[in-house]
């Protein structure tokens, strides 16, 4: 079941988006070649508590980060340790807040260092971007759910890159996950009519290579089946009269 927010609950997600972009922009300012991904992850947990939230991840279903850091070929639910970060890495922050009981939720992919290894790896991560933009331009009164996840598939596969299939975006309000799932693929004009009052986190999760992917034995961290490179960008956006408001937006 759908939960439409009030303006007074999208009041309160407006203010657990900023926390997350302010964190997603300190994260970006401070990362080095040599940090660890637990160094990070005490950046991020120091900032959102900061600003008076909690991290959404942590303790969710036993994750023992305040953010997920996935590197290279891993795709999401990195849990950050002692991996040292190199210059050249792919590196992926998603970032959650809670504030007044409500969450924001987005991602960031970046170059430690600042330069892309590899035209290729610089070409995924600004597809990646670019069909995040092009799905949340579809999130319009009048439109269909689906028009978002089609519009990021043709986005991603135009460029010659695949859209991860096993994990997708989603409603998100009192609980990090709620109805709707939001896939990265699929035809569009199909599902529940986009309406004022839907907040949703879109998150496009792009491979180089095949969209299948495997789960390490820490039971977390997930990476593309066939190794290549993966990339991930992630907002909150609520559906206004006027279209979508980004929440996270840096
Ligand atoms: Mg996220
Ligand atoms: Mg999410």
């Amino acid at each position: 079941m759908i939960v439409y927010k009030s303006p007074e609950e999208i009041d309160r997600m407006r203010r657990a988006g900023r926390v997350v972009a302010l964190t997603i922009e300190r994260l970006v300012s401070e990362v080095r070649p040599g940090m660890t991904t637990a160094d990070l992850d005490a950046i991020a947990e120091r900032s959102i508590r900061g600003e008076g939230c909690t991290p959404s991840f942590k303790g969710y279903k036993g994750f023992t980060g305040s953010i997920c850091t996935s590197l290279n070929e891993q795709v999401v639910h990195g849990i950050p340790g002692r991996r040292r970060i190199r210059e050249g890495d792919l590196l992926s922050l998603d970032v959650g807040a809670i504030w007044e009981g409500y969450h924001g939720d987005s991602a960031i992919s970046l170059f430690v260092g600042g330069e892309a290894p590899s035209d290729v790896a610089e070409k995924l991560v600004r597809v990646t971007e670019d069909s995040l933009e092009a799905g949340i331009s579809r999130l319009r009164p009048g439109g269909r759910l689906s028009d978002v996840g089609s519009e990021v598939q043709r986005v991603v596969e135009g460029a010659g890159f695949s859209v991860v299939r096993e994990y997708v975006g989603h409603g998100i309000g009192r609980a990090l996950h709620e109805d709707p799932p939001i896939p990265n693929y699929g035809d569009p004009g199909r599902g529940p009519a986009i309406r004022p009052g839907l907040v949703v986190a879109v998150e496009p999760m792009v491979n180089v290579g095949g969209w299948e992917t495997r789960v390490l034995m820490d039971r977390w961290t997930v990476v593309t089946a066939d190794g290549s490179l993966s990339a991930h960008f992630e907002h909150t956006i609520a559906v206004t009269e006027d279209g979508p408001e980004v929440l996270t937006a840096r």
